[in-house]
């Protein structure tokens, strides 16, 4: 048994509007530029968690303009938390090519939006189904564990692209698209769960081939995946006074954009590092730290060095003296070491070229990144 796909909508959205959420932040008044930071702050994070980053990002940057013409440590500086930076990165760098290209508002087909950094084909369709009410499917990971479990489809979701993305488009009604698209993405976060679908209150129960054949908790199915491998690392936080040396992290890779202490792969080119730094003062260790990343775990071993005054510095990557009370985002084990470690609210005031920054926990989300202690010299591979 598979359901008929021309007949989903119609028993969507009697559901969707007894039953679904209605008064989420982008929901009112949903412009494009709305739809657009939503979706895009919406991958791979909780709807809870994007609430308050949504809301602070919209006060800030209303529209493309804003957003275009703000410094991008002011952009990662209110995405910091949210995780998977390159997003917010993407998300700047577009506004600036609205603002240059469509006059500040963001075009009106899917080609064009596709064009642009950071948005793929379901970000592109939401924000026409949802904006505009024009017939485009979605298909973020929501919308694909439904479909993977009402049709059946025994594949996992990255194998099974074109037959996800031909029941998509053949489940997307021609009216009310707009409704349509929020309800299919509502059912998928909050009836058809990952763990745990609560079939039971599920509008499509009697159409779901899964459900009927008992596999609901199967789809989709996971690719297998190996331990994660253990990647190691020595972080040097150099204080004077309320002060900390850090430097912006080059944008692609892990942390892109962010701000962070210099890194060394070893304690010997750490301790070379310092001595070069200071003669007069030895690095003291603080406690380790392991982070989980999405593919590999990173063990972190910082080091203190405590200078007098702020060093004048080679500053081959162009570290700057940083304190506490500006806009400029850090990774999640950084805020968590400079809070542990270094004296409560060291960050970032930048001293030396005059720009304003702040040094603010970067927490990430969706499938989280996690840090927790490790006891000194722990380098086995356990995640
Ligand atoms: S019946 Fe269960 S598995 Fe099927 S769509 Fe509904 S909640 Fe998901």
């Amino acid at each position: 048994m598979t359901p008929a796909p021309q007949n989903i909508a119609a028993k969507l959205l009697p559901w969707f509007r007894r039953h679904g959420r209605h008064d989420l932040p982008w929901q009112r008044d949903p412009t494009p530029y709305r739809v657009w930071v939503s979706e895009v702050m919406l991958q791979q994070t909780q709807v809870a968690t994007v609430i308050p980053y949504y809301e602070r990002f919209l006060r800030r940057f209303p529209d493309a303009q804003s957003l275009a013409s703000a410094r991008l440590d002011e952009v990662l500086g209110l995405w910091a938390g949210l995780g998977y930076y390159a997003r917010g990165r993407n998300l700047h760098r577009a506004a600036r090519e609205v603002v240059a290209r469509h006059g500040g508002r963001l075009p009106q087909t899917l080609e064009a939006l596709i064009a642009l950094p950071g948005i793929g084909r379901s970000t592109a369709g939401a924000i026409l189904a949802i904006a505009h009410g024009a017939r485009h499917p979605i298909l973020d990971g929501n919308v694909k564990r439904v479909l993977a479990r009402l049709f059946l489809v025994r594949e996992p979701p990255d194998a099974a692209g074109a037959v996800l993305w031909a029941l998509a488009g053949r489940c997307t009604p021609a009216a009310h698209v707009a409704e349509y698209t929020q309800a299919i993405m509502d059912l998928g976060a909050t009836v058809c769960m990952r763990r745990q679908p609560a079939c039971g209150s599920c509008p499509l129960r009697r159409d779901c081939a899964a459900h009927a054949a008992g596999l609901e908790e199967e789809l989709p199915l996971r690719r297998k995946q190996g331990p994660r491998p253990l990647r190691r690392t020595h972080m040097v936080f150099v204080r004077s006074g309320d002060r900390v040396l850090m430097h912006r992290r080059p944008p692609q890779g892990i942390w892109g954009g962010l701000w962070a202490p210099p890194e060394f792969a070893g304690a010997r080119a750490a301790r070379r590092w310092c001595a070069a730094l200071a003669r007069d003062v030895a690095p003291r260790r603080l406690p380790a730290l392991r982070h989980s990343f999405t593919h590999f775990e990173l063990d972190i071993s910082p080091w203190l060095l405590e200078v007098s005054h702020q060093r004048r510095l080679p500053a081959p990557r162009g570290e700057r003296w940083l304190a506490a009370d500006g806009r400029v985002g850090v990774p999640a084990p950084v805020a968590k070491l400079l809070a542990a470690g270094l004296p409560a609210g060291a960050g970032a005031k930048e001293s030396a070229n005059g720009e304003d920054g702040e040094l603010r926990a970067a927490r990430p989300r969706g499938r989280r990144p996690r840090s927790r202690a490790v006891s000194r010299g722990a380098g086995s591979a356990h995640p």
